[in-house]
């Protein structure tokens, strides 16, 4: 076999298995390195006594990026991942007491409204609008598009004018309703992707009709579980997956990529390279000794970057009755929203208030937790660490554990005793884990100079045959986005030149 069907993939992330599946599926020979000892990446988990912490992605939405990505391999994703929608999406919460439940449903979303609101409901169905027009526009017509020619983008920008994309989610949330807290409903989405909703476009508004068409789901086993079964796929198409392997450096002769080197100084060759590591790393650390046209340090440094997440995963015992109320996803606002948003992407201060997102896989998925036992995750945003006087995490966890235990113990009194098992991720541990810049949590934020041609591209600016999947490139972080951005590689790369002989997966 020639190295021109021979592929590397970097990180077997979401995103990088998603490319090595659509790889394998156009004849490619697939080697994917990761540097963790299981696939996912963000997306993978940790068992520790009996408990599995899902490490990252809990909310799947748009299950047909995976649909049509088992497809594309002659399979069916149903088959192999046990997918659950949920009832409802997620709950959210305010210090006074008010909740919020959201779901597919028009008649209970506008209870739900009207509850809070009553005269923000006309305003309400006008975001519904909204929301389903930046759908078509920056969804059907933009996610699953290679994006590296200036004209794609170009020819969007008369919608964009029209749908008001220079305003932020926030801003329109606050143009269609009164209320601060339904503002706050309709606007955080941008949250789960790394982006500011005070800053990012409006076009992010799109997710509430994702939700509201295609519903919110669980993935039985976690999203490790839709990792596992990425790589099932890619092993059955004959490709390979090396885990605990770091790629040290890119290699580029006479403008193309050859292949990649390895920490411990083994060279494997390859005519593709696929890099699903963050493109802050994959350029700044990988491609260090090529000159680059395009993105250089100097410009990397200047990106804005999505915000760190400091993340609590702990195990309870005995409390699968325990606070009833409490489901599988819940959203608890502290004092401020705006405010609160400030200090994270503007200033680079950690507050000392917080807002915080409770995961509970374990009232839906008995594999998470032992039998009457509870798994919980809850995570804050908190500044990145790339601003001056970044937070010194070593000191400063015990501190923010204990303000992050004072508000839970609102929603769940009485957990602190009940803890069995327990791990802490900050951004420093996202810095040294996934080796994301700034120990960020979802790459670049989304903001618009940031976007489709602005972004990273998928087929890299700096080397042919070099190409980019995953959260730092188009169309962005998020597991339908990750998973696209490998189905725009699928659309740019051509069959590979020797077909392989691909083994069937056992028929189950
Ligand atoms: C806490 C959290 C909650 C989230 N919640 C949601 C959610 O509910 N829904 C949703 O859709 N999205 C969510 N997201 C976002 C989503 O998880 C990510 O955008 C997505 O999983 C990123 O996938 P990826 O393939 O780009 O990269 P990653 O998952 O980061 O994978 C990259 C892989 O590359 C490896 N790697 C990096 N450099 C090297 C190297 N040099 N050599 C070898 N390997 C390397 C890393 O170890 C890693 O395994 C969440 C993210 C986080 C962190």
């Amino acid at each position: 076999m020639t190295n021109d069907a021979r592929a590397i993939v970097i990180g077997a992330g979401l995103g990088g298995l998603s490319a090595a599946m659509r790889l394998g599926a156009k004849g490619y020979a697939v080697t994917v390195l990761d540097r963790l000892d299981r696939s996912g990446g963000r997306g993978s988990s940790i068992s520790q006594d009996g408990h599995r912490f899902d490490l990252g992605p809990t909310i799947v939405t748009v299950p047909q990026v995976f649909e049509s990505l088992w497809a594309a391999c002659g399979r069916d994703f149903r088959q192999d991942v046990d997918l659950r929608p949920l009832d409802p999406f997620y709950e959210v919460r305010w210090p006074d007491g008010t909740k919020f439940a959201a779901c597919g449903d028009d008649d209970r979303m506008f209870a739900e409204i009207s509850k809070i609101s009553p005269s923000d409901l006309k305003g309400y169905k006008r975001f519904l609008k909204d929301s389903a027009a930046r759908y078509v526009v920056g969804f059907e017509g933009m996610v699953a598009k290679p994006m590296h020619r200036l004209w794609e983008t170009i020819k969007v920008l008369p919608k964009f004018a029209q749908l008001r994309a220079d305003r932020s989610i926030y801003g329109l949330a606050a143009a269609r309703v009164k209320d601060e807290k339904l503002r706050m409903a309709l606007s955080f989405h941008p949250l789960f992707i790394g982006g500011d909703p005070a800053h990012v476009t409006s076009m992010y508004a799109l997710v509430a009709h994702l939700e509201k068409e295609f519903g919110v789901h669980y993935a039985m086993g976690g999203v490790q579980a839709i990792a596992d079964a990425m790589a099932k796929v890619v092993r059955a198409q004959g490709g390979v997956i090396r885990h605990e392997t770091q790629v040290d450096e890119i290699h580029v002769e006479d403008g193309a990529a050859t292949g990649v080197s390895l920490t411990d100084g083994t060279r494997l060759d390859a005519g593709l390279v696929v890099s699903n590591a963050d493109a802050g790393h994959t350029y700044d650390h990988l491609l260090r000794n090529h000159t680059k046209r395009r993105w250089t340090s100097r410009k990397l440094s200047r990106r804005r970057w999505s915000m760190g997440l400091y993340v609590w995963y702990f195990g309870t015992k005995g409390t699968a009755d325990m606070w009833p109320d409490l489901g599988h996803h819940t959203i608890q606002n502290g004092p401020r929203f705006t405010g609160l948003l400030r200090d994270i992407f503007m200033k680079g201060k950690l507050a000392d208030d917080m807002s915080l997102y409770v995961h509970r896989p374990s009232v839906t998925d008995p594999t998470a937790a032992p039998a009457g036992d509870d798994t919980f995750y809850v995570l804050s945003p908190v500044p990145h660490l790339g601003w001056k006087n970044a937070v010194d995490w070593q000191t400063e966890e015990p501190i923010y554990r204990e303000k992050v235990a004072a508000v839970l113990e609102g929603m769940m009194p009485g957990f602190r005793e009940r803890i069995s098992t327990e791990l802490v991720f900050t951004p420093e541990t996202f810095r040294d884990r996934y080796l994301s810049p700034h120990g960020a949590g979802f790459s670049l934020e989304p903001r618009i100079l940031q976007s489709a041609w602005f972004r990273p591209h998928n087929v890299s600016e700096e080397a042919r045959g070099l190409y980019l999947v995953g959260a730092g490139t188009h169309p962005g972080a998020g597991l339908p986005g990750v998973v696209s951005s490998a189905e725009v590689l699928g659309k740019l790369v051509p069959d590979a030149p020797v077909v392989m002989d691909a083994p069937r997966l056992a028929a189950e």
